[in-house]
């Protein structure tokens, strides 16, 4: 299995840390050919629109696209607002990979950044996860198609729809690795899916 790291801008280094913990190769992604050896994909905290400038262009803009439409993509922070379907506060064009409604730095310049207690509702191990949020965004609207898996008090702040992962905090700051492993294991199912599919008995 290789995961791959989105690394044109942002914390990359950090998730490519967790993932090397935990024992899966990595590859940083700069170019679109690169996501051919890539079997799930990382898209780290960053600033959102300098990242959707810099995907369209390095012309990643459309591989990616198909690449959520196909493999299990992570997005954190930055990364969640785009793969979300919808921003409702400053243009930013976004993947559309999840349906959710996002306001970016939606919690004003007293907070920018701060440190809460994620509840999750996955995974055997549920004491809460330590969550760093930097000028985060919020989830305004989860459509149907989207499950919440942690809560930080009512709101949802880590979300997934089966094969895209996307939280509003960094996982990759702390040295918790839960959310890195249930990552990993949607990438580890969807492989077992594809073999399963190759041998026919699908
Ligand atoms: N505020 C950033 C944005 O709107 C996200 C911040 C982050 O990724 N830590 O894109």
């Amino acid at each position: 299995m290789r995961i791959g790291i989105l690394a044109l801008q942002g914390d990359f280094e950090r998730h490519e840390a967790a993932l090397r913990r935990l024992d899966v190769d990595t590859v940083l992604v700069r170019k679109p050919a690169q996501l051919q050896d890539c079997d799930g994909l990382i898209l780290p905290g960053g600033e959102s629109t300098t990242f959707v400038h810099l995907m369209r262009e390095t012309e990643l803009w459309e591989p990616l696209k198909s690449f959520c439409d196909r493999r299990p993509v992570f997005g954190t922070c930055a990364g969640l607002i785009v793969l979300a379907t919808e921003v409702v506060n400053q243009r930013v064009d976004t993947l559309g990979a999840i349906d959710i409604t996002v306001r970016r730095n939606a919690y004003g310049r007293q907070r920018e950044s701060f440190v809460a207690d994620v509840e999750l509702t996955v995974g055997q191990d549920r004491r809460p996860f330590e969550g760093v949020f930097i000028r985060a965004p919020r989830i305004l609207r989860v459509g149907s198609s989207t499950t919440v898996l942690g809560t930080r008090g009512e709101e949802p702040v880590l979300v997934s729809n089966g094969q895209i992962l996307a939280a509003t905090f960094h996982p990759e700051l702390t040295d918790d690795l839960r959310i890195h492993s249930l990552f990993v294991d949607m990438v580890r199912g969807w492989l077992a899916g594809r073999d399963r599919a190759a041998l026919g008995k699908e």
